[in-house]
């Protein structure tokens, strides 16, 4: 058991507000020079960069989770996070049948479909930064149907937070933490008397932002299942700082 680094929320070039930099090796490097040892790709509506992320971090000791942002009809956001690259493209499919809209690169900014050489592959034409048709509780339903984590974003936050959306954090939302942007922590209650784990990730949208939030996790490994069992402070793992 040792303790990990983890930015679990980190948007790459294919996000229309992501930096160009966010590229696959430049998000890697990046995480690297801030001694992240965890880290998970969150695009807005979209896994098309993770692969990528993945391979360009191959053999580099730093550990990629495959994530995506998903934002609900009620215009909340919320962190999507597996182990592989193939349960991202499931959510990623039910994700994009329920997003309508094509992109205006002039408005909102480039998608930049990347490969691990950051190499542009080409431009996603989706609406990627608009809400998807589907409820806050099915999007958490379907994450962990799919054996993710799901991660209510930036709580504190003014906009497209659970709070901003739904004006508070309901006691039965499923979610498995909520991500703190700010440095109070709430009393959230959940429905069986318990309260919510706190996590803090970045929500890097240029290089300099990866790691400026972080948390650190006692675990055994890297994986989904570990930082589920830390959250749940299960087994002797443990959220040590968020
Ligand atoms: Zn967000
Ligand atoms: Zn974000």
């Amino acid at each position: 058991m040792r303790r990990f680094r983890a930015d679990l929320h980190i948007h790459s070039c294919l996000s229309p507000c992501g930096d160009l930099d966010m590229s696959p090796r430049g998000i890697v490097r990046q995480s690297l020079d801030v001694e992240l040892e965890v880290i998970a790709v969150c695009d807005h509506n979209s896994a098309e960069n993770v692969g990528a992320v993945m391979r360009a971090a191959a053999g580099s000791g730093l550990k990629v989770l495959a994530g995506m942002e998903v934002h609900s009809m009620e215009e909340v956001h919320t962190l999507a996070i597996f182990d592989t690259e193939e349960q991202a493209m499931a959510m990623q499919a039910v994700v994009y049948e329920h997003l309508r809209g094509t992109n205006r690169p002039d408005i909102f900014g480039d998608q930049v479909v990347a490969n691990e050489r950051d190499e542009v592959e080409g431009f996603n034409d989706r609406l990627l930064i608009g809400a998807t048709t589907l409820r806050l509780e099915e999007i958490v339903a379907l994450v962990h149907h799919l054996g993710g984590l799901s991660v209510a974003s930036h709580v504190d936050r003014p906009s497209y937070s659970v709070t901003s959306q739904l004006g508070f954090v309901p006691a039965d939302l499923g979610v498995d933490a909520l991500e703190y942007a700010g440095e109070e922590i709430w009393d959230a209650p959940r429905e069986d008397g318990s309260r919510f784990p706190a996590v803090r990730f970045s929500d890097a949208h240029f290089p300099a932002q990866i790691g400026q939030r972080f948390t650190v996790f006692l675990m055994e490994s890297a994986s989904v299942e570990e930082i589920r069992k830390a959250l749940r402070g299960e087994g002797g793992r443990s959220v040590v700082t968020s």
